[in-house]
């Protein structure tokens, strides 16, 4: 039987945490479907799910990683059952997120519509305390990003913050003209 596994995040944006449980997720199973949340207008995402793609995509391609990439919408276990996954892959930072992830995992369990195991990789020592949203700060506060994210990300997160500066700056421009 074809043993099919999903890692499912928000990847925004993927960072070398994630891209260290990717890979050695595509090494355990014969099929890996890479399955971002698909950004709803409440959550407030730097990155489009197109760009989320793209970013992904090519750092599958610098690392020969062989994995799909899929968008979704609405109940993981949906997905779980369509895609006929059998194995859902999670990743353990710290201790703080056990208890996310327990609560995560135990809800989509009496949801399941189908069979399926859950396994927890561990983050290696070096970015157990790596997110994405640490890595967004770090950018915004023009820090070194080269330990955290693979480099195409981190030239799309510098782009992003130019774009961001640069907004704010026409915003506070048009201010200064109202009457
Ligand atoms: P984040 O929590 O950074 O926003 P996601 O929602 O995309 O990331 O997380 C998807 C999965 O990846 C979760 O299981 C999360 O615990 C795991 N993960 C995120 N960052 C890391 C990391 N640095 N090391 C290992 N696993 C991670």
């Amino acid at each position: 039987m074809t043993k099919t596994a999903l890692y499912p995040g928000s990847f925004d944006p993927i960072t070398n945490g994630h891209v260290d449980i990717i890979k050695r997720s595509s090494n355990l199973f014969d099929r890996l479907i890479i399955g971002i949340f698909k950004n709803s207008s409440k959550t407030k995402a730097w990155f489009s799910d197109d760009e989320k793609v793209e970013m992904i995509k090519e750092v599958l391609k610098k690392e020969k990683i062989d994995a799909e990439i899929k968008i979704f919408n609405g109940l993981l276990v949906d997905f779980i059952y369509e895609e006929k996954v059998n194995i859902l892959v999670r990743g353990l930072r710290a201790l703080s997120d056990y208890e996310y992830e327990l609560q995560f995992t135990l809800t989509n369990k009496t949801l399941a519509k189908s069979e399926f195991e859950t396994i927890f990789l561990s983050a290696p020592r070096r970015y157990l305390y790596l997110s994405s949203s640490l890595v967004k700060e770090i950018a915004q506060n023009h820090g070194d990003l080269k330990t955290f994210v693979p480099e195409n990300v981190e030239k799309k997160l510098i782009e992003k913050v130019k774009q961001m500066e640069l907004q704010v700056l026409s915003n506070e421009n048009l201010k200064d003209y109202k009457i």
